[in-house]
């Protein structure tokens, strides 16, 4: 491969200052959040990225020409927003060039009226929540990650936020798209409310991870700002409890805008030992939905053993929601770990499950971990109660082992008729799940992905596919 070549190509199609191939910032888009504490088997702690050039379009076109040059050299592209995916999903496995939609920075047109917005990809969320709420708007995609994560990055993954119960996750908030398909030419959809045109060609690209193609820019629903926003907080005996609670708000159709419920655990001389659970509820609206919806909830958790905490907690939770993506930018600049610090390993799921399976899911979750050796740390719910995740750590540090037990909670999810992963994409590391989790539908994403993209250029090894 002719890495001169395709350089001075690529300064062609962008200039110079939009190109670069200095090892230290190649190194620094080599990785994106899937840091090497995390569970990885063997295979995938040995990956090696190839990113062979950097480059950073302003514009569409820009993109189309990035395309076209690797399209030329029969290399990879890579789309890379802020690299804050926690699956792998961004790391050149094959030789690339990783293209940094940050520079696709531009909030194009808020619409009040329409209550949407026309943003480009490479935009913060946290930039675009900002200049919605000067408009009197809101995002109603706010993951822990909004002051770090982009707009592009949020669709490819289809993320979920505090706000999922009420809004959807990222890709249900997308009405259009512009995108650079493998083959250089720019596809738009039409950013309006409900069509019955035929295929919804929107989600192609909802959370499958630029391999379909790079977008550029996104037509998305916004929200009023809530005339009132309460928070409440309620400490739970057990999980049970508070499950069954969040379970009868949600048969009379009562949806908070932010319901986060995590159990916490802590280590005991039989092993870990349950610290009882609490539940954040934010409602957001007209004032008077938000105190009917209040006073409501209230009554429910209280019938199901909940103490009300104090308010000052309810907003401390609500302050402190984004630190750790404050933290993790933090720890970023002071350089990707390339080994992983001594003692335990971490990691964690999020499964989306039928309701009626969560307490038996959490139930094998206790005696899997058990069985093993591993320590409960968290077991929560987000938003709806189907989306349960758990957090967890090897005390020994063995991260095989600990991917195995990942691995056995992944596929059980699978069997009570749930999905493996809820937000944050199949990456590297649930590549070798997706058939089982897809079926024929795995085929029929090939058979899409030759079409589109026969030369597999669009972030090769992805999905699966
Ligand atoms: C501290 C922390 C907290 C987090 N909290 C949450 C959370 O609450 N909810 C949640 O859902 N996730 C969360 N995540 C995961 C991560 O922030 C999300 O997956 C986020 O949506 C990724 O956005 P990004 O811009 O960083 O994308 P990247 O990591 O850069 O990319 C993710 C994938 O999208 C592709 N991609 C990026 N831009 C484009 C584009 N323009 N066109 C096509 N493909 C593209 C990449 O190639 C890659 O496959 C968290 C991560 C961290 C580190």
């Amino acid at each position: 491969m002719d890495v001169e070549a395709l350089a001075q190509d690529l300064v062609e199609a962008l200039g110079r200052e939009a190109v670069a191939l200095d090892p230290s910032e190649l190194e620094r888009y080599s990785w994106d959040a899937l840091g090497p504490n995390r569970a990885l088997p063997p295979k995938l702690a040995e990956i090696q990225p190839q990113p062979l050039a950097l480059v950073r379009p302003r514009s569409t076109k820009e993109v189309a020409a990035v395309v076209a040059v690797a399209q030329r050299h029969g290399v990879g592209v890579v789309p890379y927003g802020g690299g804050t995916g926690v699956m792998g999903a961004a790391i050149p496995v094959a030789p690339s060039v990783v293209v940094d939609t940050t520079g696709l920075d531009r909030i194009l047109e808020i619409s009040q009226q329409d209550l949407t917005v026309r943003v480009e990809a490479g935009v913060l969320l946290s930039r675009l929540e900002e200049e919605l709420e000067e408009s009197g708007l809101m995002l109603p995609h706010d993951p822990w990650s909004l002051p770090i994560a982009t707009v592009g990055g949020a669709i490819s993954t289809n993320g979920m936020g505090y706000r999922v119960g009420r809004y959807g996750s990222m890709g249900d908030l997308v009405l259009g798209l512009t995108v650079v398909l493998p083959d250089g030419r720019i596809l738009q959809t039409r950013g309006v409310w409900g069509k019955s045109v035929g295929l919804n060609l929107n989600h192609l690209f909802i959370g499958t991870e630029g391999v379909f193609g790079i977008i550029t820019e996104a037509v998305l629903k916004v929200a009023p700002a809530p005339e009132e926003r309460v928070l409440t907080a309620y400490q739970f005996p057990g999980f049970v409890e508070g499950f069954e609670a969040i379970m009868d708000m949600t048969r009379i159709g009562l949806v908070p805008s932010v319901l986060d419920y995590g159990e916490d655990f802590l280590p005991s001389h039989e092993g870990t030992i349950s610290q009882g659970a609490a539940l954040y509820l934010a409602f957001e609206g007209f004032r008077e939905e938000v105190a009917a919806q209040r006073s409501r909830a209230d009554a429910i958790c209280r019938a199901h053993k909940g103490r009300p905490l104090p308010q000052e907690e309810a907003w401390r939770f609500w302050r402190q929601r984004h630190d750790i993506a404050l933290r993790f930018a933090k720890g970023r600049r002071r350089g990707r770990p390339q080994e992983p610090a001594p003692g335990a390993r971490f990691d964690y799921i999020h499964v989306s499950l039928p309701p009626s399976r969560v307490l038996e899911f959490r139930e094998l979750c206790q005696e899997v971990l058990a069985r093993n050796r591993v320590r409960p740390l968290e077991f929560g719910i987000w938003g709806h109660p189907g989306l349960f995740d758990a957090v967890m750590i090897h005390p020994d540090g063995d991260s095989c082992a600990l991917a195995q037990v990942i691995d056995q909670l992944l596929t059980a999810a699978q069997d009570m008729g749930g999905s493996m992963e809820q937000c944050h994409g199949v990456g590297l590391k649930l590549l070798h799940l997706m058939a089982r989790e897809h079926g024929v539908g795995l085929e029929v994403m090939r058979a899409i992905k030759r079409a589109l993209d026969p030369g597999g250029i669009m972030n090769p090894g992805k999905l699966a596919l």
